[in-house]
């Protein structure tokens, strides 16, 4: 790492007019990332950009990070573009004097708004007025007013801020950049998975202007060891990963980091707040109860029932404000009206603020019999109107993570559940504890029973919990995996580059090494750890199963002739943005899903695209599908494959990875394409059962 090398070429990149830093410095950083696949060089990249930021212009250092993750509010508040398909062409065509058949043509060419913005910003022969450079703070507050633009007239001046970007948008690669902010498809993920490392690093290395905190020298750099700099770079990680997790809103630990740096100050600014949602944390899949058992390590455990509903946090402040969130951050207070009302009564006296989470299920009001997932998903998103509502629910808590102005998290499970417990109050049939039992690992039977007796009362398994930290923290020894590389990246195609990657996998895997954590019975916002465990009952069964995107299909045979079949399906690259094509499948589908997938990606449809660039396939598909559900999908076992892209590099250079005997199960209705499977995934599984197939005495898989 050589923090100086790209610091001065960045420079020369950014403004010094007004001392606000040009657009150009992004565009510039977001090139140098699309140009490579290690990881190691894009967090270099990032960083990099932001130092200069940081130390040159800090108050473009906010609206950088937001236009980096091509966002610009976190999801629980609601602040949209709102930018049609048609504002885009219709800037393209004015500015760059394009007419409707040679903008057709390109889009038909390049599939990508971005892309064809590239090229038309390159044949552009004039310019309507004189450019004026683009600067970071601009661009953001120009999105900002976009999503703001309501009522009368805002569908035009929306249509002048866009014009007014492209337009000034220098070159044909800050077009290209520009154009794929505005709809939101930056195709960098990697950045948005490694933004929060960036900024830790980015600031143990430089401060703004007037800032008091300490920072790493160059000439202390150079004397540290190798796994000396390792620790500093994790320890800061962790800090603001800790943070964000609390609070994950950039307009929170940016200002912080400005002010105080990387620092435990950090964190206690960065404390829960009422009305903010936190990530929650998340449960590590267990194939069966034996490696449950061996997971757990001898320490006692709770088992609970695992319900198959919707996750639900809810908050309530001592003036008895309530609001809800989804998994994924999302407001959905107006969806449950019904819990909103609920709360005064589940509220036990010497309770005045919570925060507190469980599983909203379907029930039958009168009898409390679960219904299914697929009932839930009836009851309409929004604005339910509490007086019509159809579909009865439950919420089973299972955790309190605040209460009466006072963070729990530290708290060891056993503490939690014993205050959610004696402070609120049943409800029967509207609001309840999960049911659950305590176990040692001696009770392996109890255990199989309590599986047994959740999978009969219609939950998907059960979920086990840690329930006491150990007096002694330093004999707790495991190494848990990072979630936030599992973090949901955008889709974000570009052309990924063959041969190295498996130098690269390398490389990653030797990041991810270093990272270990204890088996804890605290709660560890957006951490999948061991201490969390899920047994499904699909496990025991099945074999392990994995969520793809459906992205083509081609014009079915006989009885299908009607119907898209086989259907392609691709996984997530999230470091390249690509979708690399995994299998095709005919298999698990009703003729009614094949006649609702043939009205969803009609060929005259919105649904159906020209041939995208981010999608990794030699093939010829008869139509392409615009990415946008989830399916969750079985098969028999994992195969390398000279056909699919998915994966390749990550075990083989020159084969992919598949599936043999890929069989569709549902549709996630509850992720989103950022949360379909990875090609690390994937590589992952494909080691599991080449790993198993070894232990058997078996040859393992054709190579
Ligand atoms: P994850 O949420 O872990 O990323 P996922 O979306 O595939 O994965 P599952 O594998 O089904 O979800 O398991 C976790 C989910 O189970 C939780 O997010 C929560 O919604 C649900 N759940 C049901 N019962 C419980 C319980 N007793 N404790 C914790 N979570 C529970």
């Amino acid at each position: 790492f050589d923090p100086q090398d790209y610091v001065s070429e960045l420079r020369s990149y950014w403004a010094s007019e007004g001392g606000n830093a040009f657009y150009s410095l992004l565009t510039r950083c977001f090139i140098l990332i699309n140009s490579t696949q290690s990881r190691i060089k894009i967090v270099d990249t990032l960083v990099n950009c932001l130092r200069t930021i940081i130390e040159g212009d800090p108050d473009s250092l906010l609206p950088a990070v937001w236009l980096a993750t091509n966002s610009i509010s976190p999801s629980y508040i609601s602040l949209e573009l709102g930018l049609g398909g048609s504002a885009i062409s219709k800037a393209l065509k004015k500015v760059c004097g394009l007419d409707s058949g040679g903008l057709k043509t390109l889009y038909d060419k390049y599939g990508d708004a971005g892309d064809v913005a590239f090229e038309a910003k390159k044949k552009q022969s004039f310019t309507l007025r004189k450019p004026k450079p683009l600067t970071i703070k601009g661009v953001y507050q120009s999105l900002v007013k976009i999503a703001n633009s309501k009522g009368n007239g805002s569908v035009e001046n929306k249509q002048r801020i866009v014009e007014r970007l492209v337009q000034d948008a220098r070159g044909a690669e800050e077009s290209r950049y520009i154009v794929r902010t505005l709809v939101q498809h930056l195709r960098i993920g990697a950045v948005k998975t490694t933004m929060l490392i960036a900024l830790a690093r980015a600031f143990l290395l430089s401060k703004p202007a007037g800032a008091e905190f300490e920072i790493l020298q160059r000439s202390e750099l150079a004397k540290l060891k190798k796994d000396e700099l390792a620790a500093i770079w994790s320890k800061a990680e962790e800090t603001v990963k800790a943070c964000f997790a609390r609070r994950p809103n950039y307009n929170d630990i940016v200002p912080g980091l400005l002010e105080v740096g990387v620092c435990e100050e950090l964190l206690l600014r960065c404390g829960l707040a009422l009305h903010i949602p936190l990530r929650p944390m998340l449960g590590s899949i267990t194939r069966d109860l034996g490696e449950m058992l061996t997971k757990l390590q001898g320490r006692d455990f709770g088992c609970e029932f695992k319900y198959d509903g919707q996750r639900a946090q809810v908050h309530c402040d001592d003036k008895g404000k309530v609001s809800i969130f989804s998994r994924h951050l999302e407001v959905m207070t107006d969806k449950y009206p019904d819990l909103v009302k609920l709360v005064p009564e589940i509220r036990g006296d010497g309770v005045s603020s919570f925060i507190l989470e469980g599983e909203v299920v379907a029930v039958d009001r009168e009898t409390g019999d679960l219904r299914t997932f697929q009932t839930l998903t009836n009851r309409a998103r929004k604005d339910v109107d509490i007086g019509s509502i159809k579909v009865d629910v439950c919420l089973f808590a299972f955790d309190l993570m605040y209460l009466n102005g006072e963070e729990l998290l530290n708290r060891p499970f056993r503490e939690r559940r014993g205050l959610l417990r004696s402070m609120f109050i049943e409800k029967e049939h509207h609001f309840t504890w999960v049911r659950s039992i305590d176990a040692s690992p001696a009770e392996s039977e109890t255990v199989l029973e309590f599986f047994k007796s959740a999978t009969d009362f219609k939950c998907e398994g059960i979920m086990v919990k840690v329930l006491d930290n150990l007096p002694n923290p330093d004999l707790q020894t495991e190494v848990q995996d990072d979630a936030q590389l599992n973090t949901p990246t955008p889709v974000t195609p570009s052309k990924p580059k063959k041969g190295n990657r498996v130098k690269v996998a390398k490389e990653e895997e030797k990041e991810k090494g270093t990272r270990r954590k204890a088996l804890l019975a605290t709660y560890e916002p957006d951490k999948r750890l061991d201490s969390w465990l899920k047994v499904k009952k699909d496990y025991n069964t099945a074999a392990d199963t994995i969520d793809l995107i459906p992205v083509a299909g081609w014009h079915g045979q006989g009885r299908k002739a009607k119907w898209w079949s086989p259907i392609l399906l691709a996984c997530r690259n999230p470091v390249t943005g690509s979708l690399e094509v995994v299998t095709k499948c005919i298999s698990g589908f009703t003729d009614k899903f094949y006649q609702a997938n043939k009205e969803k990606y009609s060929e005259d449809g919105d649904n159906v695209i020209a041939r995208p660039s981010y999608v990794e396939y030699g093939g010829h598909p008869d139509v392409w599908f615009e990415p946008q559900e989830v399916w969750e999908m079985a098969f028999a076992d994992i195969t390398l494959s000279p056909t699919y892209t998915a994966a390749i590099g990550l075990v083989s250079d020159e084969r992919g990875l598949s599936l043999r005997f890929p069989r569709f199960l549902k549709v996630r209705e509850d992720k989103s394409i950022e949360e379909a499977s990875t090609s690390d995934f994937l590589a992952g599984l494909y080691r599991k059962q080449e790993a198993r197939a070894q232990a058997n005495g078996e040859t393992g898989h054709a190579k």
